[in-house]
Order: C-alpha cells, then sequence, then structure tokens
C-alpha cells in the first residue's frame, strides 16, 4: 500500500480548496485499506476519508491526517437481484446508472447529490423526501477494531447525520431497491434535475449546503437571503446571488475565506433571529467557527 505525501486535498473537494495532507492513500480492496489504517495506527495519526469532496471544507494547512480515497473494488457498484451492492467510494451517479439499467428505482433522489456511497451514509445524504436511512440495509464499516456490518439504526442515521466517527471507513453498502420502468426512472430523473437546475447554483464550485434547515419556519437559504448575504463575499469566496446556503468558489477562494463567511452568516441569523445555525459541511483540518458573541 504506498502512501503518498505533500498530496494537496483542495483538487479532491468540490469547492477546490484546501491544503496538503501529510499522507494519501488510494486503498483498492479491504486488504489495502486495513493496511492503510495499520499505517496510520502506527504513527498515531487520525484517518479521514474523503469520497467526492462535495460536503467538506479542507483547511488551508498542512492537514494532519492520513487522507484515503477509495477505489478499485472498494468504489464500483452492482446488482445482485434487488440489492446494489456498492463500495463506500462508488459515486452516486454510477449507482443510480446500474440501478437504471437493471430496472431498479428508489435511488432516483441521489442524482441531486453530487457524492459517493459512503460519504452518503456519513452524512444520511437526502433530497426531495427521500435520504439514506430508508433505502439502506447495512454498510460494512472498518476501523481500527476490526470490520463489521452495522444497519441504518446501528449506524444512527437521522437528518444530516450518522454516528460514524472520523476514523470509521464505510468500505461497502448495500440497498434495496424495487422494480422500476427504466422509463419512469429516466423521466423522475429529469423533473428532479430541473428542479435543482432552477432553485441552486448547479455549475459553480460550491460544498452544497453550507449549514442545516434550523427548527424555524424558515430554511437556512430563506434566513440568510432575509440577511441581506446573498452575493457577500470575502477574499475568493462568496455567498451565492442564486441560493444564499451556498458558497461560491468565485475566484481563488481559500478555506479561511468561507469560514468567514460561515461566522457572518451565523452571526447575523442568530442577530436578526436568535437561531444558532449549525454547519452541515464537514471540516477537515484545523478549522473552526467563533462561537457566537465573540
Ligand atoms: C451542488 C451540490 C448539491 C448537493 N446537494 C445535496 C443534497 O441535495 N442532499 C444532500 O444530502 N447533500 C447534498 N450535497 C452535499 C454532498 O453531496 C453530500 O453530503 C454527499 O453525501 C457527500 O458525499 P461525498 O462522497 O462527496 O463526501 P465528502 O464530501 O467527501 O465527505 C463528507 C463526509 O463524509 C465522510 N466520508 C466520505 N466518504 C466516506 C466513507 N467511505 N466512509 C466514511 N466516511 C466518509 C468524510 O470524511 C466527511 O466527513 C450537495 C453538494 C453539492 C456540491
Amino acid at each position: 500500500m504506498r502512501i503518498e505525501q505533500g498530496v494537496s486535498l483542495g483538487r479532491y473537494t468540490t469547492l477546490g480548496a484546501g491544503g496538503e495532507a501529510y499522507g494519501f492513500a488510494r486503498p483498492s480492496s479491504l486488504d489495502e485499506l486495513e493496511q492503510a489504517l495499520t499505517w496510520a495506527r502506527e504513527r498515531e495519526l487520525p484517518v479521514a476519508t474523503i469520497g467526492l469532496g462535495s460536503n467538506l471544507l479542507i483547511a488551508d494547512e498542512s492537514v494532519d491526517a492520513l487522507a484515503l480515497k477509495l477505489e478499485g473494488e472498494l468504489a464500483s457498484a452492482e446488482i445482485r437481484d434487488d440489492v446494489l451492492v456498492a463500495g463506500g467510494g462508488a459515486p452516486n451517479a454510477v449507482c443510480l446508472h446500474r440501478a437504471r439499467a437493471a430496472g431498479l428505482g428508489r435511488f432516483e433522489f441521489a442524482c441531486a447529490i453530487p457524492g459517493t456511497v459512503g460519504g452518503g451514509v456519513r452524512m444520511n445524504a437526502g433530497a426531495y423526501g427521500s435520504d439514506w436511512s430508508e433505502i439502506l440495509l447495512r454498510a460494512l464499516v472498518v476501523d481500527e477494531r476490526g470490520t463489521r456490518w452495522l444497519t441504518p439504526r446501528e449506524l444512527g442515521l437521522s437528518y444530516r447525520q450518522s454516528k460514524l466517527e472520523q476514523g470509521q471507513v464505510v468500505a461497502r453498502a448495500e440497498f434495496r431497491l424495487e422494480p422500476r420502468d427504466p422509463a419512469e426512472i429516466k423521466a423522475t430523473v429529469a423533473e428532479l434535475q430541473a428542479l435543482r437546475k432552477a432553485a441552486q447554483p448547479t455549475n459553480k464550485r460550491t460544498f452544497g449546503s453550507v449549514f442545516k434547515n434550523p427548527d424555524h419556519e424558515l430554511t437556512a437559504g430563506l434566513m440568510l437571503e432575509a440577511c441581506g448575504l446573498k452575493g457577500h463575499r470575502i477574499g475568493g469566496a462568496q455567498i451565492s446571488p442564486r441560493h444564499a446556503n451556498f458558497i461560491e468558489n468565485a475566484d481563488g477562494a481559500r478555506a479561511a475565506d468561507a469560514i468567514g463567511l460561515m461566522a457572518e452568516a451565523r452571526r447575523r441569523a442568530f442577530a436578526e433571529y436568535g437561531v444558532e445555525l449549525e454547519h452541515e459541511v464537514q471540516f477537515l483540518g484545523p478549522l473552526s467557527l467563533p462561537a457566537l458573541g465573540e
């Protein structure tokens, strides 16, 4: 198992920002994954898995961790009867393609989610009223304690979160699908993609929703829009003029720029609505938001 050093992680994220990892490995089998985890354990290094980096903000400084990018059999997808069996690194788009080709539905909502199966488990990814917890049968989780299959209940899937911790890697997952006409699947996907295109920035570098929707009549996006934040810019990052719960890489954005915008957004939402927005995007490396009131 080759461990690379000095690999810049920004290119593995949809935002396109972030520093170098101490170590970087691309395991393509369970054996290689276990070797990589052993390498990290021997050096007392944390482990961070990167899917398609579509909900990830990585610090500009070097990241003191072993970053993993699952490949090969850990990123492939196949259909067995009416079950989708996919590696943790399999892109949702590939899974959807396999399901449609086999005449199996229920994965259509994932067309809106530009990540991987493993990232989806970690985040309990969801869109248009469905999420991973509804279709996931079980996930194979590997960490320093070993390898085991966990059910959605054991994974603790709830709104955009799970109980998985950073060093726990989803190596494989199984989803229960159901027979559906491929033409119907295609039509549903086209409809959802059109809805997405009408409401969100689709041709910009972003990391998806910045904040989770609060327990409030306004969504995070509408609240930040009402705070006058659309188009607000710090350095190379700006709050999307299209949808205020997105941050775009307008021109050479750094993670620090995005953090500045997030801090400002939280400050204004708290001042105007008394709401403490919680970030949905995951941080990797030394990144944090100032406490409200600082
Ligand atoms: C334009 C756009 C639209 C989006 N729309 C949606 C949406 O509608 N709904 C939604 O839920 N999300 C949405 N997202 C966010 C994102 O696509 C999802 O959260 C997705 O599930 C993240 O998957 P990923 O593979 O890219 O994970 P990453 O962003 O790479 O990582 C996210 C977290 O998951 C962990 N992780 C990744 N892979 C694994 C693994 N194999 N094992 C264990 N942990 C892992 C990472 O360490 C990190 O903590 C959107 C993002 C963008 C850019």
